[in-house]
Formats: C-alpha cells, structure tokens, sequence
C-alpha cells in the first residue's frame, strides 16, 4: 500500500466513528456504506446516487461481480444522481480490470488518477504531477507557504513522506498533516475533473484545516491532539 492510503487507513480507526472494515475478498464489505475507498463512504461521497439504490448494503463483490456496475438502481434518476453516476462510474472504471486490487482503496484510487482524463491536458497525471507538479496544486502549496520546488520530479508519492516538507518532528503528525493535504488536493482535483468546478486554495485550506480539526477530536493521544490542533490553525481559513 503507498503511504497516503496506508496512513489513513491506518488512522481510521481513531478518527471515525465508522468501523474499519478489513476487505477480504469483497463479500463482507458493503459497497455503499463500509469504508474501503477513501475516507468517507460512497453514501457520503455520492448521497443523491445512493439514494435510489434499492440494495443500499450490496457488497463490493456484488457491485463488480459484472462488466457494469450492479447498483440496482430505481428507474428515472433525478439530475444530481445521473450526475453522480458519472461521477462513480469514472472512479470505479479501473477497478473492475483489476480484481485483486479491490483489495486496497489506494491502489484503484491511484488507477483511477492515472487514467486518460487527467488534471491538464497532454501531461500524464502521475502522482507527482497530480500532488505537486500540476500548475493547480503547486499554487496551493505556495499559497500555505510550502516550498515544493525543489523536488525532483523522479519522486514517488511514497518519497514525499521522507522528505521534511512540513516542520513536524512528531513523525506520525507529520504523516497526518500530509495525508490530509494530499487527501484535499484530490478532493479539488475530482471537483474540477468529475464537476467543472476550479475551487480556490482558501476553500482547499479552509477543509484542511476543518479535517485536521475533526482528526483531532477523534485521537486517542492528547499530545498528538494538541499537535494536530495546532496544525489546524495553521491552515488560512479567511483571506
Ligand atoms: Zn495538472
């Protein structure tokens, strides 16, 4: 597993309410509401599609067990839930090529980044271009005064985590803090790809900030809390 979705994964646990759910092959987990692709659950990321399901606790298996998608969905789908099919079935188009990697979110996460309809046209949207080469993302990271550039473009997304980008000696809050930028980039890359929507780097920092506060709430450690509080207000949330 690469590092971003190991971490939150790994984090989960504390910071959600939800159960971790261990994905086997896909029988036991609920394609809808388990947590197996990210951290929110489809539910959450595409409430308006899963409101016309008819087998809101269908498992994973069920859901690829075809070519297309099994959602058994109600006919007639409101505006906002054909959209969010789109959405879905662009996210999901990679993993169903790829059964054994329905084992790990991450993997057909990063399948799914790295298909034809990247961030910017004619430039392969690996994950060093998706995280901090794109124009888009390195404008984020200037705009909370992160200095990316001088990484070498050779870097894996797992080689992030090596080099010391944010000045945390607390290993893993450190982990935490880039889990949770890199988490956001994501979410504007999908926005702009899946909804033409281009969000500002305030909105960007703003949900950081707001995760890191959630993910603090929800940490067992008081000191890692405090730190990752910290952290929080590190985010500019108004201009
Ligand atoms: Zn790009």
């Amino acid at each position: 597993m690469t590092p971003i979705w190991k971490d939150i994964y790994d984090l989960l646990p504390s910071f959600r309410k939800e159960t971790k759910v261990l994905l086997g092959n896909g029988l036991m987990t609920a394609f809808w509401v388990d947590l197996w692709f990210g951290p929110d659950t489809l539910a959450d990321m595409f409430p308006a599609l899963f409101s016309h399901t008819l087998r809101p606790n269908a498992s994973v298996a069920r859901v690829f067990s075809i070519t297309t998608l099994q959602l058994s969905l109600r006919p007639r789908l409101t505006a906002a839930a054909a959209q969010e099919l789109m959405e879905l079935s662009a996210l999901m188009a990679k993993c169903r090529m790829i059964p054994s990697l329905l084992l790990s979110g991450e993997a057909t996460l990063f399948r799914s980044a790295s298909s034809s309809s990247g961030c910017c046209t004619g430039i392969e949207e690996d994950c060093f271009h998706l995280f901090i080469a794109c124009p888009r993302n390195r404008s984020f990271w200037a705009f909370i005064g992160i200095d990316v550039t001088s990484l070498p473009a050779s870097l894996g997304t797992d080689q992030l985590w090596t080099e010391s980008l944010l000045l945390e000696n607390n290993p893993r809050v450190c982990s935490t803090v880039l889990t949770c930028v890199l988490w956001n980039i994501w979410k504007c890359r999908n926005a702009k790809i899946f909804r033409h929507e281009d969000e500002t780097n305030l909105t960007i920092s703003r949900r950081c900030s707001e995760d890191l506060s959630l993910w603090s709430n929800r940490c067992s450690s008081p000191v890692d809390r405090l730190k990752l509080e910290t952290w929080s207000g590190f985010f500019p949330v108004y201009m």
